[in-house]
């Protein structure tokens, strides 16, 4: 706890978009998260198994795979289904939010990812009530 170099937590990244990856992680390194990176949902599941990330970024629109079938799979699984998913959706149908809680998201953004609300989330789901606001 001394240590200044300590992660606040640890935060995976399941993005297939390379430019949108690099932003998510320089943003959340900068807030001091360690991050773990995955371009496909069997990838992300797998690393969710080995690392426990303390919440999982969820891109939708993923190749293979969807970030909903991912998510499926996440909160089907006793070890994992606490881990908080904050999915990234291109689509700001209404119709969409319902889709994504019946997957078990526990929250979402709307592409182009405004990376304070990113990270305002992120604190959120983890570390609960130590919003400002
Ligand atoms: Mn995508």
């Amino acid at each position: 706890m001394e240590d200044d170099g300590t992660p606040r937590a640890t935060v995976l990244i399941i993005e297939d978009n390379e430019k949108n990856l690099r932003l998510f992680t320089d943003v959340l390194e900068v807030y001091g998260y360690k991050t773990l990176q995955a371009k496909d949902g069997a990838t992300g599941l797998a690393m969710a198994q080995e690392h426990g990330p303390d919440l999982i970024v969820m891109d939708i629109q993923l190749p293979g795979m969807t970030g909903l079938e991912a998510t499926k799979r996440l909160k089907a699984d006793e070890n994992l289904r606490n881990i908080p998913v904050v999915a990234v959706t291109a689509s700001t149908l209404k119709g969409e939010n319902q889709i994504l809680w019946e997957a078990g998201c526990d929250d979402y953004l709307a592409s182009p990812v405004n990376l304070e609300k990113l990270v305002e989330k992120i604190e959120h789901h983890i570390f609960g009530g130590r919003s400002t606001a």
